[in-house]
């Protein structure tokens, strides 16, 4: 089994968490929330190439509050318009998402990036309520993304 890279400098402190509002989708099933400082660099966890990206967005929510009373489409249209993320593809053809960086994106769509690279920088963007990275390893079947176990050097 490949073995990924920690996606952020190994100088930093850290939190890892999974969690329920992951669990309960099949496109999130594995994903992994690392909580880290604002600013802190997004690095490739494994080389590929850019399929995707967005760079455009400074706009969160954080307040579970209001986070608990949107609908599912309200929340599904927040974080597909103010989420910047990198979305990268492997040479199996699975893909890895990087979600909730700031502005100062690193990458271009189609460039190729090796394991270790820097891709951007940890923000608040989409439905985030502490700055953190959310990471996530997928396939794509019959259309939609199905989260997959992955495994750290
Ligand atoms: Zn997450």
């Amino acid at each position: 089994m490949v073995k990924y890279s920690y996606p952020f400098p190994n100088n930093i402190n850290y939190k890892m968490h999974t969690g329920e509002h992951h669990e309960k989708f099949l496109e999130t099933k594995f994903a992994i929330d690392f909580i880290l400082p604002m600013k802190t660099k997004v690095l490739a966890a494994r080389a590929g190439k850019v399929v995707s990206l967005k760079k455009d967005s400074n706009k969160y929510i954080s307040n579970m509050k209001i986070i608990n009373a949107m609908t599912q489409e309200a929340i599904k249209h927040f974080v597909e318009k103010y989420t910047n993320f990198v979305c990268i593809t492997h040479s199996d053809g699975t893909f890895a998402e990087y979600l909730h960086l700031d502005r100062n994106v690193q990458v271009k769509e189609g460039q190729k990036v090796k394991a270790g690279e820097i891709m951007g920088y940890i923000g608040m963007t989409g439905l985030t309520t502490q700055s953190h990275l959310h990471f996530n390893v997928f396939k794509i079947k019959n259309g939609k993304g199905i989260s997959i176990p992955i495994e750290f050097k």
